[in-house]
């Protein structure tokens, strides 16, 4: 890759896109799609003590505390291949975590490109968590209607079996949506005032909101493609 990589923060409630939208600019720009949620999620499956203490959260539709999770991002941007840039998916999510990600990319002297919120109102984010059906394993995701695999419960992508998350439940996604108004919309406004905030309509075609994601990168100067 040649250029100054792209560095972006993807933001949106659960259900958003987010995920869908980093996996496509991992790929096209060569640079670690960073979620913070496959983290977690992988930890609980290799049965780590700091999966062990993140499922407590997860399950409740909670947040992980902010240490805990500042140390995973840490550590992950600390490898290598987040030298040349990253998408973060799912973090920050709070004040404190947004800060702490300026302390640590000022700490490494690098910026951000842009922060893009993906914007989708809440009754289609709500019936998209019910129908999404995950990848256990590479973690793709799937709509039940628009976005189907081809074999039932199988994971297009990497053969691995879909799953209905358990958070993605009907009580568990009225509270990570009331988690998210209140702790992670106020970063609209922080990154607005940072002059990094780009808003996508993220009810668009995926192939057209992914454009807009990679418009919005490049107006800031980032976002060369591999
Ligand atoms: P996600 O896959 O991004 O929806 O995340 C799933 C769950 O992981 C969230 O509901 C939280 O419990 C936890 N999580 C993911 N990212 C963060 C974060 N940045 N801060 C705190 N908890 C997080």
């Amino acid at each position: 890759m040649t250029g100054r990589g792209l560095r972006i923060v993807l933001l949106g409630a659960p259900g958003a896109g987010k995920g869908t939208q980093a996996r496509r600019l991992s790929e096209a720009f060569d640079v670690p799609d960073i979620s913070t949620g496959d983290i977690f999620r992988n930890a609980v499956t290799a049965g780590t003590p700091m999966g062990a203490a993140a499922k407590r959260f997860m399950d409740r539709g909670e947040l992980v505390p902010d240490d805990v999770t500042i140390g995973i991002v840490r550590e992950r941007l600390a490898q290598s291949d987040a030298a040349a840039g990253f998408v973060m998916d799912g973090f920050p999510r709070t004040a404190h975590q947004a800060t702490a990600l300026d302390a640590m990319l000022a700490g490494m002297d690098q910026t951000l490109d842009a922060v893009v919120e993906i914007a989708v109102p809440r009754e289609i984010l709500i019936e998209r968590l019910t129908q999404r059906r995950s990848c256990t394993s590479c973690q793709a995701s799937y709509h039940l209607m628009s976005a189907p695999p081809k074999v039932a419960d199988v994971c297009d992508r990497c053969g691995g079996t879909l799953v209905h998350r358990t958070d993605d439940s009907d009580k568990t996604i009225v509270h990570r949506l009331a988690v998210h108004d209140a702790q992670t919309a106020p970063l609209v406004s922080y990154y607005r005032g940072a002059g990094l905030l780009h808003t996508v309509d993220g009810t668009q075609p995926i192939d057209t909101a992914y454009e807009a994601i990679v418009a919005a990168a490049a107006s800031q100067g980032g976002g060369r493609a591999a």
